[in-house]
């Protein structure tokens, strides 16, 4: 590569944020932190600035802007704090490529902000394509920003569609560890813990995608995430649970041939992938052992034992506002979860009665999909 690339990365202090600035830490002569953005752990976001000293850090926490400004204050790095901060930094000409790691609706604003000045977006942030992707594959277009993305299930289908042109696509084959509760009978499932929930067995991540990923409403939302990424009917996408976890996806064409990607589980190959494409860079680290595995394995999903994925499905079909409203009752429920005011089994049922009750918009725009939020989010919220 000629010139460093210079990323922005919103969410810096989450679990794909750290390995991004891992991934960067290792390619310095690639890729450099232009800004660094948190939510509120200001300690992490402080310690990060000191070492990668970027151009920019914000804290969206506006109480902790002063301890973020005193702790910098021998650097010259700009300092900002609050929401309409992220907007803003985004856009700086100096950024070349923007990582969106920050959890939840919350990306939403940034990530559009970012794709209007016209920047390459690194894709992680999965619930702005849930809420509205069609209107962010339409301003993509109309800006000529590329999303590349971090998600490991479609890093694998954009590597398997690499060099295939205007081949159509049959199928995607979307994988899945089945998270913990793989093996778990419908009546234990009523009596899981939010710490059984958080022991995922195959990936460390933040806990409101772990809580996804137990309830398979992550791979709900990764199937919406593909439909628009990949422009393929949902019906064509097709959810297989594979324990393994070494097969991250496949792409089947229209001649029957499967294309698939697969590795040991460790993002920093997806998120350095979407850094470095076309190119790939080294990526030390553990090999996939073909020889050591006994087998790969593959399941159909149980749709009764784990109704998120159906209702996803749901969603998809009714499309315009309804996947805004079951991303908003999730964000309430799976936090309900982790502070155990809810049980496990009453996850899928606030949000299919969410669904249910919030009016329809066959055609939303960015301010129906801001009004379906908070309706959504109130409509949950009661049912706790
Ligand atoms: P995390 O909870 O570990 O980190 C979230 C980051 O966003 C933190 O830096 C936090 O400070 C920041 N943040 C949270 N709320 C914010 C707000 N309101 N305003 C500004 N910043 C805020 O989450 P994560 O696991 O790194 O996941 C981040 C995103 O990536 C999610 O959308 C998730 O679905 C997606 N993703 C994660 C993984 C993974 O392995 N962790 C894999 C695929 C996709
Ligand atoms: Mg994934």
């Amino acid at each position: 590569m000629t010139r460093k690339k210079h990323i922005a990365i919103l969410g810096s202090t989450g679990s794909i944020g750290t390995q991004s600035l891992d991934v960067i830490s290792r390619h310095a002569d690639c890729f450099e932190a232009h800004t660094l953005t948190a939510g509120s752990n200001a300690t992490l976001l402080i310690e990060q600035a000191r070492r990668f000293r970027p151009d920019t850090v914000v804290i969206a926490d506006e109480s902790k802007w002063n301890e973020v400004r005193e702790a910098l204050s021998d650097l010259p790095i700009k300092v900002y704090s609050g929401t309409d901060a992220l907007c803003e930094v985004v856009q700086n000409s100096d950024i070349d490529m923007v990582l969106t790691a920050m959890v939840g609706f919350a990306g939403l604003r940034p990530t559009i902000a970012a794709i209007k000045a016209r920047k390459p977006i690194a894709l992680a942030n999965k619930e702005t394509l849930v809420v509205a992707g069609e209107l962010i594959m339409q301003l993509c277009v109309s800006r000529g920003a590329p999303i590349l993305p971090v998600d490991s299930e479609h890093s694998a289908i954009f590597q398997s569609l690499a060099g295939e042109g205007d081949n159509i696509i049959e199928k995607i084959l979307l994988t899945a560890s089945g998270g913990p509760f793989r093996q778990t009978s419908a009546e234990n499932l009523a009596h899981v813990t939010p710490a059984d929930a958080l022991r995922h067995p195959n990936w460390t991540m933040g806990p409101k995608i772990t809580i996804d990923s137990a309830t398979l409403m992550n791979k709900g939302f990764e199937m919406i995430e593909a439909r628009w990424l990949f422009g393929v009917a949902p019906e064509r996408i097709e959810v297989l649970i594979h324990p393994e976890s070494a097969v991250h996806s496949a792409v089947q064409f229209a001649d029957g041939s499967i294309k698939a990607q697969l590795g040991v589980p460790d993002m920093r190959l997806p998120i350095q992938y979407a850094f470095s494409y076309p190119e790939r860079l080294p990526l030390d680290g553990s090999r996939l052992d073909l020889f050591a595995m006994n087998a790969l394995t593959f399941e159909r999903p149980d749709v009764e034992r784990f109704p998120c994925l159906p209702l996803a499905y749901e969603a998809a079909a009714r499309g315009g506002n309804i996947p805004c409203a079951m991303n908003a009752a999730n964000e309430v429920v799976n936090l309900a979860f982790r502070e155990s005011r809810i049980s496990f089994a009453h996850i899928p049922e606030i949000i299919a009665e969410t669904i249910a009750r919030i009016p329809f918009e066959a055609s939303a725009t960015l301010d129906s999909y801001f009004s379906t939020d908070a309706e959504a989010r109130r409509l949950a919220g009661e049912m706790l």
